[in-house]
């Protein structure tokens, strides 16, 4: 299945604006990214995106994306809402095909490789960016409201205590 492109953002013809180091800025509403959608407690609001054209370090043209804003997550432990400060820089090299990157290697420092094509889809590509950059299980550094994790906050000056003698129990049998 094809990913929707945004429909706040644009299609750019991928090596050309790199070579030509053009850019653009633009807000794109939550809403219209279809992955990220089911991802965020609430689709409300804009990320502030730009796109520019560029080169990486030994010269291949590439596009630099930034991306800011704030997102809706879940926090994983009480289940309310958690306001995640989006804030992405990335660097995509554009390969000519799918075989030109898998015959590279993995370097780590190096950007990341995309096909470059005459009709990239700027939506796809900064929704790709931001699902790399959203927590696997985001949490509250402190989670409010819920008597339950109040309680789990105050632990016994046992709990640490009782943790080791049961692990100790099970050692010996
Ligand atoms: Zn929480």
């Amino acid at each position: 299945m094809l990913a929707q492109p945004n429909s706040g953002a644009p299609l750019i013809d991928g090596f050309a604006f790199a070579e030509a180091g053009k850019s653009l800025r633009g807000l794109c509403r939550v809403h219209d990214f279809a992955r990220l959608r089911g991802l965020v407690s609430s689709d409300e609001g804009e990320l502030m995106y730009e796109v520019a054209g560029t080169r990486d370090e030994v010269g291949r043209p590439a596009l630099g994306l930034k991306i800011t804003g704030t997102l809706q997550l879940t926090c994983q432990r009480c289940l309310k809402a958690l306001p995640f400060p989006l804030q992405v820089e990335a660097v995509l090299a554009l390969a000519e095909s799918e075989a030109e990157i898998e015959t590279r290697p993995v370097v780590p420092d190096e950007p990341d490789w995309i096909v470059g094509s005459r009709e990239m889809a700027v939506g796809t590509l900064l929704e790709d960016e931001i699902l790399l950059a959203i927590p696997f299980a985001p949490r509250h550094e402190r989670c409010s409201g819920d008597p339950a994790l109040k309680g789990e906050g105050q632990a016994s000056p046992f709990a640490d205590l009782r943790g080791l003698l049961n692990r100790g129990g099970r050692a010996t049998n």
